[in-house]
Formats: structure tokens, C-alpha cells, sequence
């Protein structure tokens, strides 16, 4: 199977166009398709045939499961039992960039939920997934369009060469608004499992309601029992060796005058005009525009790999708003090699001869 790429205008959605692409899903293929936040590989979520084949194409571990878009409340309720309480909140959040985690009810074959009794479901942002979601006439099962380990994809091209093999059509429409993933809200303690797109604030604010917020959901180190199955996998890694620097930026320019290495250096526009000449730069924004960095960051860290340097040095972010869901990506694409003082240097130095 080679897939058909289709490109479209997010402005002006050619329904004829995606007709195709809708009637594929309902018959079991897969299909790579732009969301808001970043691409995602789908099938219909109540053919459990179709989404084994997600797993498969993605070499992602059953355990591991897949969020439901659905294009309506009517079609969350049917996949899920939507709190009553907390009903007219979530219309509120929806359509958005966050899903919720709620009791699966029986139509939703165990295959998504990775065997478990919750689901987690939501209504996008972007028009033109919730169109492909009407037109389909099922919810479609989704998980990020990356081989499993790697960074999320937030444009066609980041997909073509893993999956043109293995998915029906790769509905290109750009560059992804967010480029991060959706926030990750467990309704039943109201808990974050996962920092994303939508800001925990704006969540408490809509909820008048304080959102526990748990240290793993900041990307540290794994607790002994992860939040969200996800969360127990190595995830967004670059190959190249990313070191996380804690520390005070203007700093790093003076930490590395020693080493003999070719390194890179991801961060702030400000941080790369400061540092200049040691390291190989990739701006990811202004430090003042978090939103900017979210957006630029998993298309770097795939940028990085073609650079062929020893190691990366990535700058550390406020963790406001978006920022949050940056230093969650960036501490679990680090795999936790972080630094902030001399005496870290000397571990990097031996890291990096590894
Ligand atoms: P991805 O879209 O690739 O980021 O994957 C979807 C994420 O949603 C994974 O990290 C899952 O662990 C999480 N997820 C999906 N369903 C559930 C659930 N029922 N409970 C907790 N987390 C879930
Ligand atoms: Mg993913």
C-alpha cells in the first residue's frame, strides 16, 4: 500500500475531497490526519481489527492507550460517562486542545483502552478533524503519528517517510496550530495527567476548581507508578544525546569552553544570540512566547538528528502556561540527563564520550 497524500486548505475545507479519506476510516484503514495539536495516525474506534492495526504500524505497546476524537457531546456521552456535574464545563473546554478521562462504556473495544475500565476522549479544536469525524460517522481512535519513542509529528513531512507504507491517506494541511499535544485531564480525581496545548490554568478557570497538579506531571523522573500508561515509556527522544541545563542560560556558553565535542545547542532566540560561535544554534522562539516554543519544539528535535553533533544542550523554560507543557517534553526528551552546576559538567563530559 502507498498512502495518497492529500492537501488542504484548512480555510476552505473541499468536503468532496475528504469524502474518500472519511470512507476509508469506516471501513477499517488507517489514515494520518491534522488535528490542532499535532498529526495523528486513526482508525475507527469501534473496529478493534482497524486499531490493533495503530499498535502495529507504530510498534506502540498494547498497554499504551489511544485518545478518542469524537465531533460532538452526544458522541462523547456514547463513548463515555461524561460526569453530569461536570458537563456544561467540559462544553466549555470543547472543542480544545485537552481530553478527558472517563468511565469506558461497552462499545468501546478494549484494544483502545489498552485493557482498561477508562477511556479517554476528545472533541478537537480543528475543524477540519471534527469534519473528518462527522463524515466518517464514527469516532476515530488516535494516537500521535510517530514511531513509537519518537518525537510527535506537527507536519506531513514528518510522516511520510515512517508510515507511506502503512496508512490508507496522509491528509496534509499544514503545520499544526499548537504542536504540542492535548492536556490529559483524569475526571474522576480531577487530576492532569498530562501537561499539553491547554493551559492548566485556563482548565481551573473554566472549572473553578483547583486541578491536582502531580510532580510526574512535570516529565520528572517516573514514579514507580506512572500517572498514565503513557507516561511509562521513553518518549519525543531525539537519537542524539539531549542534555536538559537547569541552570542560568547566560552560563552556558562559559560550561562548555572546555570540551572536546561537537554539540548543539536548542533554546531561546535570546540564549543562541548570546552564546554564538562554540555551539550549533536551533532557536525555538522567544523566551517571552511560550506558545512560539511549543510550536517549534518537536520539529527541532527532529532537526537536530540531521545535524550529526556529539550531544545537545537544551535550555530550560519557565513552566506558565504553555511553557509547562514544553519542560514536560523537553525533561522526558532529555531522558533525564540534567545539569545546572560545574560539578554536572563533569557527568556530561562523561556522558557524552559514551
Ligand atoms: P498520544 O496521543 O500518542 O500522546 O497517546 C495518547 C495518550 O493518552 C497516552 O499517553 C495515553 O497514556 C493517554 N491515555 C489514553 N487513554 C487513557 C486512559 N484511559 N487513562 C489514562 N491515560 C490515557
Ligand atoms: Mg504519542
Amino acid at each position: 500500500m502507498t498512502a495518497k497524500i492529500l492537501k488542504i486548505n484548512p480555510k476552505k475545507i473541499g468536503h468532496a475531497r475528504l469524502r474518500p479519506v472519511a470512507d476509508a476510516i469506516r471501513k477499517g484503514k488507517l489514515v494520518i490526519f491534522p488535528t490542532e495539536t499535532i498529526y495523528g495516525i486513526g482508525a475507527n474506534a469501534l473496529d478493534a481489527k482497524a486499531v490493533r492495526g495503530i499498535y502495529r504500524a507504530k510498534g506502540r505497546p498494547s498497554k499504551n492507550p489511544l485518545i478518542v476524537h469524537v465531533d460532538s457531546m452526544r458522541m462523547a456521552k456514547e463513548m463515555g460517562d461524561i460526569p453530569k456535574k461536570y458537563e456544561s464545563r467540559i462544553a466549555k473546554a470543547w472543542p480544545g486542545a485537552v481530553t478527558f478521562v472517563v468511565k469506558v462504556r461497552k462499545i468501546v473495544p478494549r484494544v483502545v483502552t489498552g485493557g482498561l475500565e477508562t477511556v479517554a476522549i476528545r472533541m478537537p479544536e480543528d475543524r477540519l478533524t471534527r469534519e473528518l469525524v462527522s463524515m466518517s460517522g464514527v469516532p476515530i481512535a488516535a494516537p500521535s503519528a510517530n514511531m513509537h519513542g519518537r518525537p510527535s509529528p506537527t507536519s506531513a513531512r514528518h510522516v511520510i517517510g515512517d508510515f507511506k507504507s502503512k496508512v490508507a491517506f496522509i491528509v496534509d494541511a499544514g503545520r499544526s496550530k499548537y504542536g504540542v499535544e492535548s492536556t490529559i485531564v483524569d475526571l474522576s480525581t480531577f487530576t492532569l495527567l498530562r501537561p499539553g496545548a491547554f493551559p492548566v490554568e485556563d482548565i481551573e478557570r473554566i472549572f473553578k476548581m483547583r486541578l491536582n497538579v502531580p510532580e510526574q506531571a512535570r516529565g520528572t523522573r517516573d514514579s514507580r507508578k506512572a500517572l498514565s500508561p503513557g507516561m511509562k515509556y521513553k518518549h519525543y527522544a531525539p537519537s542524539t544525546p539531549l542534555f536538559l541545563f537547569t541552570g542560568k542560560p547566560d552560563t552556558i556558553g562559559r560550561l562548555v569552553k572546555g570540551i572536546d565535542a561537537n554539540i548543539a545547542f536548542l533554546g531561546s532566540s535570546e540564549t543562541c544570540m548570546r552564546i554564538g560561535g562554540r555551539m550549533i544554534t536551533i532557536p525555538l522562539g522567544s523566551r517571552s512566547d511560550l506558545r512560539e516554543i511549543a510550536h517549534n519544539l518537536f520539529d527541532r528535535l527532529r532537526f537536530l538528528d540531521s545535524l550529526g553533533v556529539d550531544f545537545v544542550i537544551a535550555e530550560s523554560f519557565s513552566e506558565k502556561g504553555m511553557g509547562l507543557a514544553v519542560m514536560n517534553r523537553l525533561r522526558r526528551a532529555s531522558q533525564h540527563l540534567e545539569f545546572r552546576t560545574r560539578k554536572g559538567l563533569l557527568d556530561l563530559k562523561r556522558l557524552s564520550q559514551l
